[in-house]
């Protein structure tokens, strides 16, 4: 579904990926692991578009997709849940999901999903009419993923989902990572820094040092790594 093919990604002069290959197939949970500053984030920044590769390709559903804003890459259906949720705090519940689904005009559909979500996530329904910033950090985190799901994407990106929250609350995005999986058949590309969990709900996993993928494998197989377990479980 999704080819990185030896990305190179710069900041100004600042080398951020050094020739990074991924490849994710559909129905797939990827997790991309690493320490901080790896470029985890910056990964999925060119996947989206806002962060573009200087060399390298990206192929979705085997199109070039490297060239292409923001906008198309969201209409192609690969939609993102950034670091630090970024809701819109000024616009009620209901209108941050209205924003996910900006580039939609099927309504019967985006009603749909909105129901979908509403069921998802209970408490979001009833907190429809409250302003985001209102909400907690959980419930903050679930709407970013619900506004990502309103775009009805085939592969959604998330970005250290567990960042900043309590362990119960990660337990739960956690569940719904994977019912938005096998229920909602997304394929889910999940940079986490939260080694352990990430690689307890994938089913493979790219460990990154410094702007280079250091090892690929089975989730299973990672998780019995003496290095993994070492450098990223703390065991
Ligand atoms: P974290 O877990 O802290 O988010 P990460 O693995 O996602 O880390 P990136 O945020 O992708 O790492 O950063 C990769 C490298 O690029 C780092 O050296 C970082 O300092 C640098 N970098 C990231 N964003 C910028 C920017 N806007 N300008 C300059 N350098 C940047």
């Amino acid at each position: 579904m999704l080819e990185l093919k030896n990305l190179q990604t710069f900041y100004g002069n600042i080398q951020a990926l050094k020739g990074v290959s991924i490849e994710i197939s559909e129905g797939e949970i990827i997790t991309l692991i690493g320490a901080n500053g790896a470029g985890k984030t910056t990964t999925l920044m060119s996947v989206c578009g806002i962060v573009p590769p200087r060399t390298g390709e990206i192929l979705f559903m085997g199109q070039p997709i490297h060239k292409l804003t923001p906008n198309l890459i969201v209409s192609l259906g690969i939609s993102q849940v950034p670091e630090g949720r970024r809701i819109f705090p000024y616009l009620t519940v209901r209108e941050n999901l209205d924003m996910g689904a900006f580039l939609r005009t099927d309504k019967d559909g985006i009603k749909q999903d909105m129901e979908y979500i509403f069921e998802l996530f209970p408490i979001l329904a009833e907190r429809r009419h409250q302003a985001g910033g209102t909400l907690s950090g959980g419930e903050q985190q679930m709407l970013a993923i619900s506004r990502a799901l309103m775009a009805r994407p085939r592969l959604l990106l998330m970005d250290e989902p567990s960042l900043g929250l309590a362990p119960l609350v990660v337990k739960q995005i956690f569940e719904i990572i994977r019912k938005v999986n096998t229920e909602n058949n997304t394929t889910i590309f999940l940079v986490e820094q939260n080694a352990n969990l990430a690689l307890k709900v994938a089913h493979r996993g790219y460990v990154m040092e410094t702007g280079r993928i250091t090892l690929a494998d089975s989730a299973e197989k990672l998780l019995a790594d003496e290095k993994v377990k070492k450098a990223y479980l703390g065991l």
